[in-house]
């Protein structure tokens, strides 16, 4: 069978490997990946692109909401030597894509700190987040960032649910309605029926029409929520959530 694998492309993995200054991105591990080679002209790699939510279908930690575009994107790349490579595709319960995206978190931040010549932050340490803003430490589902005070959403934010809702009821509720209003006289111009508006239902047409509504407004709330699931926390600056 011919899988599907959304693969990085070079400048991606180049990208990764030099984002963690050449090394794991493992906290615990941070081997460099690679050194000279015995030939003069070559260098040793052990170094790999790996993907945080595996490339297709079947594979570890596999997430089938993501686009291929989002699959193959550098935000679902992380560079690690062999042995951690190996060691997170082999044990997924263990490995969780969040577990992976914080040591990416931990070890940039870290190489960053490095080049600003900053002592570096701990791992392990409580679950967390590092804040988008000030670059402090936040623990996991924290609400606020207590250095900085930016709110953090782990879903989608109360103004987007909300969003969400308005856009459900409206098309759930104006698409119903249409059918009742419409579709009858349609039907009339288009067989010389006399079908009344609503198909002779009455005020059930209308509760029918609300209860749609309904259902399509929380069908778009969770289709939000999905877009979220399963990827670092957004940080917001003066706005409320
Ligand atoms: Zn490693
Ligand atoms: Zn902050």
């Amino acid at each position: 069978m011919n899988k599907i694998r959304d693969d990085f492309t070079k400048e991606t993995k180049r990208i990764l490997q030099e984002r963690v200054g050449n090394r794991c991105t493992n906290p615990e591990c941070r081997c460099l990946t690679s050194g000279p080679n015995y030939e003069p002209e070559k260098a040793t790699r052990i170094g790999v692109a790996a993907h945080i939510t595996a490339a297709a279908e079947g594979g570890p930690r596999f997430n089938s909401s993501l686009s291929n575009e989002k699959r193959k994107s550098i935000s679902n790349g992380i560079w690690l030597c062999q042995n951690c490579a190996k060691l997170i595709d082999n044990d997924e319960k263990i490995y969780t894509t969040n577990m992976l995206l914080e040591w990416k978190q931990v070890s940039e931040e870290n190489c960053r700190r490095e080049l600003e010549g900053k002592p570096p932050i701990e791992y392990p340490q409580k679950e967390g987040w590092i804040c988008y803003w000030c670059r402090s430490f936040v623990e996991h589902m924290q609400p606020v960032c207590a250095a900085c005070h930016a709110e953090v959403a782990y879903t989608a934010t109360r103004k987007e649910r909300g969003e969400a809702w308005s856009t459900g009821l409206f098309v759930g509720g104006g698409g119903s309605l249409l059918f009742f209003v419409l579709l009858p006289q349609i039907l009339n111009a288009q067989f010389d029926w006399a079908l009344p508006i609503g198909f002779g239902l009455g005020i059930y047409a209308l509760i029918i029409s609300a209860i749609i509504a309904v259902i399509c407004g929380v069908v778009s709330i969770e289709h939000k929520e999905k877009q979220y699931r399963g990827q670092p926390p957004r940080f917001f600056r003066n706005t409320i959530i």
